[in-house]
């Protein structure tokens, strides 16, 4: 009688304790991404934007860079969570990177640039979709991040990099164009190693209102798909698309790594992609809804490819 009772309260003993180890284990599950805000991003689209033309190895998109620290700094908490800086030029670029520590070494990239074209026809282009939307989708993440890192880390390390020199001065070849995104992956090959790079995820014109993202066709297959079943989750199905047409883009200097990329784009701006490249990309051709589309699925990617391990990604 005696052993019997005893043998029941072990057995409750081993359920309460069974319960607590599986309460741990939830607590454990990764949080959700934190959600971006879309009428933040599109106030430091603004922001951007305003500064004017951002041009490749000229003040105006040194001033860019400089802005966008200084954004990054004024964030509340940001200083506790995340760094942000320069990386030195190697070529006359002006990149910046933000880096936020995760529970996990492994890293991911999500970049945009933030030089504009030069344009002879249009020399106050400044770019709303073309360049200031990036820069806003990664701002109002590096805000989002600072807000919840402040409860849990992330669960991973990331880093949200502006490249500068993305736009071709004459035209694309080896030298012109993509200029900051190959210096920053050469420096990823001396200082870092390539080997914790796990993903890249690359925004380019994503504010268009009337927004349709095509991944780029040369973008890595497994990471495709898991942004097109993220984007799914979120309710923006009808947004997305896995596209077939290859993009000369940052994420390019990245897949010549052998870091799995891809590239979320609207290749296709106004009429005829009338808006692209020319003085109709202003601020009222790109909304918040559409930044906060393609910065909420980044993020969703990043929380998704940590949860799996970043298994099976460089196919
Ligand atoms: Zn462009």
């Amino acid at each position: 009688m005696k052993n019997a009772r005893l043998r029941l309260v072990s057995a409750f003993a081993a359920l309460a304790a069974a319960i607590a180890l599986s309460l741990a284990a939830c607590d454990e599950k990764p949080i959700a991404p934190p959600a971006i805000d879309g009428e933040l991003a599109m106030k430091y689209a603004q922001g951007n934007f305003d500064l004017g033309p951002k041009v490749f190895r000229t003040e105006g998109a040194k001033k860019s860079a400089e802005w966008i620290v200084e954004q990054a700094r004024m964030i509340p908490g940001f200083d506790k969570v995340g760094t942000v800086r320069i990386p030195p030029s190697t070529h006359g670029e002006y990149n910046v990177e933000i880096m936020f520590n995760g529970n996990a070494p492994d890293l991911v990239v999500i970049g945009a640039h933030h030089d504009t074209k030069r344009l002879f026809s249009v020399p106050e282009f400044a770019g709303a979709n073309d360049g200031a939307s990036g820069v806003g989708a990664l701002l109002a993440m590096a805000a989002a991040i600072t807000e919840s890192a402040q409860k849990k880390l992330p669960p991973c390390t990331i880093r949200l990099v502006f490249f500068d020199g993305e736009e071709a001065l004459y035209q694309y070849t080896e030298t012109d164009g993509l200029v900051g995104s190959r210096a920053y992956v050469d420096m990823l090959r001396g200082e870092d190693g390539i080997d914790r790079f796990r993903a890249m995820i690359l925004l380019d014109m994503i504010g268009d209102k009337d927004l349709h993202i095509n991944l780029a066709g040369n973008s890595t297959p497994a990471l495709a798909k898991v942004v097109i079943s993220e984007a799914k989750a979120a309710g923006y199905a009808d947004k997305f698309s896995l596209g077939d047409t290859d993009m000369l883009d940052d994420h390019y200097p990245f897949l010549q790594a052998g870091i799995p990329a891809v590239d979320l784009i609207d290749f296709d701006y106004g009429p005829d992609n009338r808006y692209w490249h020319t003085g109709a990309d202003t601020m009222d051709k790109i909304s918040a809804e559409s930044i906060k589309t393609a910065a909420d699925v980044a993020l969703r990617v990043v929380w998704r490819l940590a949860e799996n391990g970043f298994k099976d990604l460089k196919k």
